[in-house]
């Protein structure tokens, strides 16, 4: 299945410009992208067809849908929760390039040779995968009737913060993993099944490790007028100013995410460099 090779193809950069284009300007429509947005997710889904060929835009396509559908069918229920932590609704072009990033150097590093086609096909799997289970993990897990736990020490936090792990949210995160792993599998035309649960996983374990690293060294603040943990400053949604309660000043969600998909494409490449 995975016909169309790694590689640089101009031909292929220009045609899946012109298709991320109109992807692209749905999603606006649709509200999941602010305009910024909308013009590094065309570039990016331009490269990923021009590098990754018509298997790994298919990949793209459907990550892009999944995440941004969930996120559009729950805008309701989680609004209030998003005005707290800034995890959701229009992504920008620093959001975008946070959650495609990883996939797109695994794209690169497969059409420079750097690693062998399978094993970059995996990499970019898994970081689409991880992203796609960090946003339904979020997504569905403020649905969660048992209240969201640290992931590091176990203590109760509030519903939608970074670090807050539920069962159902990790459970969630297993099924979007998985989806992609399904895809990438069939997509590779080998090991369907194998490639399924290593994507499928290392989705999971990068979105943990983005809870892990959400719960520590991400900027946390605090609204002194609300009393609560919020992702808002210097501002809060009230106008007060937020205090850092936590983390790193410049360590912002969108490090978090960039990271933890880099996590979850390395540990898939190990993997399929030790089994496939
Ligand atoms: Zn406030």
């Amino acid at each position: 299945m995975l016909d169309v090779q790694f590689g640089f193809d101009t031909t292929r950069i220009l045609i899946g410009s012109g298709l991320a284009v109109i992807i692209a300007l749905a999603g606006w429509r649709l509200g999941a992208l602010n305009l910024s947005g909308a013009v590094v997710a065309t570039a990016l889904g331009g490269l990923t067809y021009g590098l990754g060929g018509l298997p790994a835009a298919m990949l793209l396509v459907v990550f892009f849908a999944s995440s941004s559908g969930l996120s559009r069918a729950f805008n309701r229920q989680k609004k209030a929760v998003s005005e707290d932590f800034s995890k959701t609704g229009q992504r920008d072009w620093v959001q975008v390039l946070a959650n495609g990033g990883a996939a797109l150097l695994a794209l690169l590093a497969g059409a420079m040779g750097w690693l062998s086609q399978p094993v970059a096909w995996l990499a970019f799997a898994a970081a689409l995968a991880t992203a796609n289970a960090d946003t339904w993990a979020t997504e569905l897990g403020v649905l969660s009737r048992t209240p969201p736990r640290l992931v590091t020490t176990g203590a109760p936090a509030p519903t939608g913060a970074s670090g807050a792990v539920s069962a159902l949210g990790t459970l969630v995160g297993l099924a979007a993993g998985l989806l992609i792993g399904v895809l990438a599998g069939w997509l590779l035309g080998r090991d369907p099944l194998l490639v399924a649960l290593l994507v499928g996983f290392s989705g999971l374990l990068g979105s943990l490790i983005d809870s892990y690293l959400g719960a520590t060294v991400q900027a946390g603040y605090y609204c002194p007028k609300c009393k609560k943990e919020t992702e808002r400053h210097p501002q809060h949604t009230c106008g007060a100013t937020t205090q850092l309660r936590r983390g790193l000043p410049w360590f912002s969600n969108d490090w978090v995410n960039f990271l933890s998909t880099l996590c979850g494409a390395f540990l898939a490449s190990g993997a399929a460099t030790l089994w496939l």
